[in-house]
């Protein structure tokens, strides 16, 4: 069975087909600059150089288009026909309360979908014209949607409620929804399986951080809390975000700086974390080498992005009455041998303790934890697109 997974963005597309009987990737690759100039797709098949194909590409419709045509091609294609696609899967940001699991695709489904677009008005939009395309190049073949939001629709009201009227909840549904859901999905069995106990018997806390950052209590194997919150501008300092801070400074800066709300939109979103703290660079890589050369603001980025992370981590031992295990997952959680040298630095009372060997790994699953570590320290590459395969073949196969 081959599933295509798509994850559409305004103007990019990113894809990969899996043959799901190997759970292999046989082609994956990335169109982008939809209906920009200088639009391209890159096509890699898997053992083979990426192809660069410069082209026009008004919109998803002409994109999908390409992303077949590669996956067809005599040269660098893996598909003799489309009759081989039997499903496509597609990753959306925001199921609001409406879907607490992947579902396939029907005309009520989208409705609910487009209901959800107040929450996510970046995201959605582009998330549905993708869905929308395929329907048009492809209406035969079924489609399931896979939610960022959905794993987290397990935390408790107390969890997601915030101290505001309770009214903007009814009227809104102002409340948590917290993102990144699939990733921490995933790592969180995956990392029950390297332990080799049922993710229903374990507290872990898995930290995905990467240009946008969220932290996640998994008691039992279901999200109880997480870091981000209506939007995926709260909790742990990113790249470009500022992750929690004083709400009333939004009032603050906008009265003093004289900015509207578009302003401090940009400001908070696009201007903010790494970015703002160093005045460098949102990215970590860049941070990490000026402050090893000792530029003071880019070491009170990193002082300031670790030491929030590691208060999470504490925060959710406690929401659940311990923690067994700890994951670090996506760019930097995956990449940053400081940053988590830096974050398990000072848990040890929590009975965190890592070996400084093993930590120098990169990219890689691995247990860098010591030996007496009474919480097992795992670094887990995260695999979104898996996820969304298997929720797909799965729905699939169920009619
Ligand atoms: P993501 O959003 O998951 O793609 O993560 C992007 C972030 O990962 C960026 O801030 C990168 O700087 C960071 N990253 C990637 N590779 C490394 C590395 N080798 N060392 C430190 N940070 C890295």
């Amino acid at each position: 069975m081959k599933v295509l997974v798509i994850n559409c963005g305004s103007s990019s597309l990113k894809y990969q087909l899996f043959d799901m009987n190997a759970e292999s990737v046989l082609a994956k690759g990335l169109v982008e600059r939809i209906g920009i100039d200088g639009s391209q797709i890159k096509h890699t098949k898997t053992g083979m150089e990426a192809v660069v194909k410069a082209t026009p590409i008004p919109d998803h419709k002409v994109g999908i288009q390409l992303v077949l045509d590669a996956l067809m091609d005599k040269g660098h294609g893996v598909l003799s026909s489309l009759d081989e696609l039997s499903a496509v899967g597609h990753r959306v940001v925001h199921a609001g309360e409406k879907f607490s699991t992947s579902v396939k695709l029907d005309p009520q489904v989208m409705a609910a979908l487009r209901e959800c677009i107040p929450l996510a008005p970046l995201h959605n939009p582009a998330n549905i014209m993708g869905i929308e395309a395929v329907t048009e190049v492809l209406p035969s073949v079924p489609q399931v949607a896979v939610f960022d939001t959905a794993f987290h629709q397990t935390m408790p009201e107390h969890a997601y409620i915030y101290g505001l009227p309770y009214g903007y909840y009814e009227k809104y549904k102002v409340r948590r929804y917290g993102f990144h859901g699939t990733s921490h999905y995933y790592v969180s069995r995956r990392a029950a399986e390297i332990l080799d106990k049922p993710v229903e018997r374990l507290k872990i806390v898995t930290c995905h951080l990467g240009n946008g950052s969220s932290i996640t209590a998994v008691q039992g194997g279901r999200s109880i809390d997480t870091s981000m919150g209506f939007t995926p501008l709260a909790g742990v300092l990113m790249g470009t975000r500022c992750g929690d801070i004083d709400p009333a400074l939004v009032a603050f800066i906008a009265q003093t700086e004289k900015l509207d709300i578009k302003d401090l939109d940009a400001l908070l979103n696009k201007k903010s974390g790494l970015l703002g703290v160093s005045g460098l660079s949102s990215d970590l890589r860049d941070i990490e080498e000026a402050a090893a050369k000792g530029e003071p603001r880019s070491k009170l980025a990193l002082a300031v992005l670790t030491y929030g992370i590691r208060k999470y981590i504490g925060a959710y031992a406690a929401a659940m009455g311990g923690i067994d295990a700890l994951v670090f997952t996506a760019g930097v959680g995956e990449n940053s041998i400081l940053v988590r040298s830096m974050v398990c630095e000072g848990l040890e009372f929590l009975g965190v303790s890592i070996d400084q060997e093993k930590n120098k790994v990169r990219g890689k699953e691995a247990d860098i934890g010591t030996s007496g570590s009474r919480v097992r320290v795992l670094v887990v590459p995260t695999n979104e697109e898996l996820v969304i395969a298997r929720d797909t073949k799965r729905l699939v196969a169920a009619d």
